[in-house]
C-alpha cells in the first residue's frame, strides 16, 4: 500500500552527498523511508517501514538507564545490569534517542519538508557539474508520491538533473507525472519469475514491467537495476528475460548488475531484528563476469 500521509513532510533516513553510484556525475542522494516490498536481501532495512524507528547499538551503551526512564512503552529494560531493547514494543516517539548520552539510541530518520531537502541539494550544486544532480532513493520514493513528485518537479524547474531509484511498485496513475519530472529512472527488475518474486520480496512483480513500458512509451529514459542473488535468481531464463525486456524498450540505456552483499544485516540487528546473514547468496566474481558477458553478447550494455 502506498502512503499518501506525507504531503508536506517525508521521513528521510539519510542524505548522501557526493554520490557517484546513483546516476550520472556527482549527486545528492535522498533516502526516503517506506517501501511496499520486504526483499530478503535488502541492504537498507531501516527504509522499509515508514514509521519512525531507533537504532540501538549495544557496544555504545554505558548503562545509564535514561532510556528506560523516558520510554512510555517499556521497550528498554535492565536485567542483571544488562540492557535489553525490545524493538517490537517501540512506537517511535524518539524520546530515548533524545536523552541517550552515548548515541547508543539514535533516530534512524527525520521528517523533512521538500524545501529542506532541496536546500540541502542546493548546497551541493557547485559540485554537480554538467551531469550531476539529485537522486531519490530509499526505500521506495514513490511510497510518498506527493512529496517525491513535488520534489522532483521543483528540482527540475531549478535546472537540476533528476533521477529516481524505484522498485516499480506504485500507483499506475503516477507514471506519467513521474516520467515528466525524472531525467533518469533507475528501475529494479529483481526477478522475472512471479512466484519467486513474491516469495523473496513479499510483493508481486505484476505491473512492474507494465509501468516501466508505460514510462518508456512516454519517452522516459531508464536503466534496469538487477540484483544478483546466488542460488535464487541467477539463472539463464532470468537473464534472457532481462535481455528481452531491454530490447523491448526504446529509451533504456542498459543494465546495472548488483551482486548481493549482506550489508543490511548489521543495520537490521540495530533495529532489533534477527535477519540471517546469507553469505551463500554472494555471487562469485567469475559468475558476475559471466552474466555480464552473457548480456553483452546479446547486445545489452551492462555495467557492474
Ligand atoms: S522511540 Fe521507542 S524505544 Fe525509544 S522511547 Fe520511544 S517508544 Fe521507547
Ligand atoms: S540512554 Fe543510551 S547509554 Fe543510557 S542505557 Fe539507554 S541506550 Fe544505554
Ligand atoms: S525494494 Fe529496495 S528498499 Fe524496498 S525492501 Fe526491496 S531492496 Fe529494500
Amino acid at each position: 500500500m502506498v502512503s499518501e500521509q506525507y504531503a508536506d513532510m517525508v521521513p528521510v533516513t539519510k542524505i548522501q552527498r557526493f554520490s557517484t553510484h546513483d546516476g550520472p556525475g556527482v549527486r545528492t542522494t535522498v533516502f526516503f523511508k517506506g517501501c511496499p516490498l520486504r526483499c530478503r536481501w535488502c541492504h537498507n532495512p531501516e527504509t522499509q517501514s515508514s514509521a519512525m524507528q531507533v537504532y540501538y547499538t549495544e557496544k555504545f551503551c554505558i548503562g545509564c538507564g535514561a532510556c528506560a526512564v523516558v520510554c512510555p512503552m517499556g521497550a528498554h529494560t535492565f536485567s542483571d545490569g544488562a540492557h535489553r531493547f525490545d524493538a517490537a514494543r517501540c512506537r517511535g516517539c524518539l524520546r530515548c534517542a533524545q536523552v541517550c548520552p552515548s548515541m547508543a539510541c539514535e533516530a534512524c530518520a527525520r521528517l523533512m519538508t521538500v524545501s529542506e531537502i532541496l536546500a540541502e541539494a542546493e548546497r551541493d550544486r557547485p559540485f554537480f557539474g554538467p551531469q550531476g544532480g539529485i537522486t531519490l532513493s530509499g526505500g521506495e520514493p514513490m511510497f510518498h508520491p506527493e512529496a517525491a513528485l513535488t520534489l522532483l518537479e521543483e528540482a527540475k524547474a531549478r535546472g537540476l538533473h533528476t533521477a529516481v531509484e524505484t522498485c516499480g511498485v506504485f500507483g499506475d496513475h503516477h507514471v506519467a507525472r513521474l516520467t515528466a519530472c525524472t531525467d533518469l529512472l533507475l528501475w529494479d527488475f529483481k526477478d522475472s519469475d512471479p512466484a519467486r518474486h513474491q516469495a523473496y520480496t513479499g510483493g508481486s512483480n505484476e505491473g512492474v514491467v507494465a509501468r516501466l513500458r508505460q514510462a518508456d512509451a512516454l519517452g522516459g529514459r531508464s536503466r534496469l537495476r538487477c540484483i544478483m542473488v546466488r542460488g535464487v535468481n541467477m539463472e539463464r531464463t532470468h537473464y534472457e528475460a532481462i535481455a528481452e525486456l531491454y530490447h523491448g524498450l526504446r529509451h533504456c540505456e542498459g543494465v546495472d548488475l548488483l551482486p548481493y552483499h549482506p550489508f543490511g544485516t548489521s543495520k537490521a540487528k540495530q533495529l532489533g531484528r534477527r535477519d540471517e546473514q546469507h553469505t551463500e547468496w554472494m555471487p562469485k566474481q567469475e559468475e558476475v563476469q559471466a552474466v555480464a558477458a552473457f548480456l553483452r553478447e546479446r547486445g545489452v550494455p551492462t555495467v557492474l
